[in-house]
């Protein structure tokens, strides 16, 4: 049998039937999003801001950097958590676990820039949080990432105590929910530099209090990696 005989059976038995990721109509492509979509989602590749990565409207640095310096080195996300990116996100976390490539696809050129990174790890679930999900959405990520950066999986990072739903605190409820959620071990962790991959970023508490719990441990540095953050003058 020729080569074009058995590729034309293959595609007949599996046809390039995309869908779009978000309405699941078919894309008739190879893209996951269909066009009236992906104007919903606004990728975050336009100016920034250099320390937290949010979009900006210049490439300076944003007014929350400004009024309280982040905890972590830098970090980057590849969409503006609103509208379509916000509709994508919550797919991956409901379980569409395929979506890790696109998002790495993303995410691995703004991580290539990050220097003497020793390992990926990713922000934890209690392991009875895990348990009812099924999966850690993070954790996914941040596997393909590392694969793709050439880096160990380090799991440092352990999630102590159950969190409320950070969405409806005020920023101060938010530190106090937080603190010492994390755990971490000095042999694992001192010397070394960290990228950190998390689904989200909308006040930077979270990514903060881990990285706090990183540098205590004597991290050298702490980059993250955010499948989406808030644009800086959106408060969530
Ligand atoms: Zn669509
Ligand atoms: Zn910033």
């Amino acid at each position: 049998m020729s080569a074009k005989l058995l590729r034309e059976i293959a595609e007949g038995l599996f046809p390039k039937n995309f869908t779009c990721d978000l309405c699941g109509k078919e894309t008739f492509d190879d893209t996951n999003l269909c066009p009236d979509c992906r104007k919903k989602v606004t990728f975050n590749d336009g100016a920034a801001c250099p320390v937290c990565g949010r979009k900006t409207a210049t490439n300076e640095l944003c007014i929350e950097c400004k009024a309280h310096a982040p905890v972590f080195d830098r970090a980057v996300s590849a969409m503006v958590y609103a509208e379509g990116g916000m509709g994508l996100v919550l797919k991956f976390k409901r379980g569409a676990a395929y979506m890790k490539d696109g998002f790495a696809d993303m995410l691995e050129p703004k991580c290539r820039p990050f220097e003497d990174v020793d390992g990926v790890c990713f922000i934890p679930m209690t392991a009875r949080a895990e348990r009812k999900r099924g999966y850690n959405q993070a954790r996914l990520l941040a596997q393909e990432l590392a694969e793709r950066l050439n880096l160990p999986l380090l799991p440092v990072l352990i999630k102590t105590k159950d969190t409320k739903e950070q969405k409806s605190l005020t920023r101060r409820e938010r530190e106090n929910n937080l603190k010492g959620c994390f755990a971490a071990r000095k042999s694992e962790v001192e010397g070394r530099t960290f990228l950190v991959v998390d689904d989200v970023m909308t006040t930077g508490a979270t990514a903060d209090e881990a990285a706090a719990t990183l540098k205590k441990k004597g991290a050298k540095a702490v980059y993250f990696a955010f499948i989406a953050s808030v644009e800086y003058k959106k408060e969530i």
